[in-house]
């Protein structure tokens, strides 16, 4: 495995293996590698002959009143599950080589971004757009490999590469949980163990807005809304729930009325938990 900081090195690197024909898997990361992670990897090692990660946290994606400060980092220990797991490359960028002062350049996907997470993360997503923009333009790959975890993102990034003919298949995965259900996040370090049981509710009350859909048709989605509301603030105290959306998967418009509705279901939601902010969401199918 190598570790790879120069971009025109990497490019030349992925140049070569575009032109001899082997496939490169590419899971971008901001480190502090978990399980969820090494989920993709280990997808992208069975789907292709070179695994490139990439670890860079990036600052653009942060709001100013964010952790970016605070985000979890420890290279080391991600250089080795990165071996563990079989990557053959690491790009591990300095901050002056992304974004070099005269950077003036930025990637937007309209309408999508501004939704949800848009709405309480505003340019949160012209951040990421743009940084896998050019991840994309330095590693060259042919599978990109990103969790369902971040459902807006992963979705807004399929439209990307649709909308501008990016020669790279998006492969969503599924979210890595906890036995308890909570999703897997770098950010979950931030929680004590009292807060970490408490967020179970999370998905808990994902599970019962499912429920309320498929088991007990109920079709106007305001209902299952207030239900799933009440069923978080009731289970717990500490929890303060931001949004919760029930959405299509394609560009997760709102689904007002579910009677007419056929195709893929999203329920996303995000919240509080003292000052760390947890998102989450599951998807399924409807059919009436
Ligand atoms: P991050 O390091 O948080 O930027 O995440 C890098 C990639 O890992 C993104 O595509 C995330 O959606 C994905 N990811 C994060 N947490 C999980 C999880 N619990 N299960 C599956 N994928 C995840």
């Amino acid at each position: 495995m190598k570790v790879i900081k120069d971009i025109k090195a990497l490019q030349n690197i992925s140049d070569y293996f575009r032109a001899t024909i082997k496939t490169i898997g590419f899971v971008p990361t901001m480190g502090y590698l978990h399980d969820g992670h090494t989920s993709l990897l280990q997808k992208a090692r069975m789907d292709s002959e070179v695994v490139v990660v990439s670890i860079f946290v990036n600052p653009t994606q942060f709001l100013p009143h964010e952790d970016y400060n605070e985000y979890p980092r420890d290279f080391l220990r991600d250089y080795h599950i990165c071996k563990n797991y079989g990557v053959d490359y690491i790009f591990y960028p300095d901050m002056k080589s992304v974004y070099p002062d005269d950077f003036l350049t930025e990637v937007r996907v309209k309408e999508i971004s501004d939704r949800l997470e848009g709405i309480y993360r505003p340019g949160h997503f012209v951040g990421v757009t743009t940084i896998v923009t050019k991840l994309i333009n330095i590693v060259k790959p042919h599978y990109i490999y990103l969790g369902q975890k971040d459902a807006q993102q992963s979705i807004i990034l399929k439209k990307m590469c649709e909308d501008l003919n990016i020669d790279t298949e998006i492969k969503i995965c599924p979210t890595i949980r906890e036995k308890t259900g909570l999703a897997l996040s770098s950010r979950n370090i931030y929680l004590t163990d009292e807060q970490k049981t408490e967020a179970t509710v999370l998905y808990e009350a994902l599970n019962e807005g499912k429920k309320m859909i498929l088991d007990y048709k109920v079709v106007d989605t305001d209902s299952v809304k207030k239900y799933v509301s009440n069923y978080i603030a009731r289970k717990s105290k500490n929890i303060k729930l931001q949004y919760f959306a029930i959405t299509d998967s394609y560009l997760m418009n709102e689904i007002e009325n579910l009677k007419n509705y056929k195709g893929d279901v999203v329920l996303s939601l995000a919240a509080f938990i003292g000052k760390t902010r947890l998102i989450d969401n599951i998807f399924f199918n409807y059919t009436n």
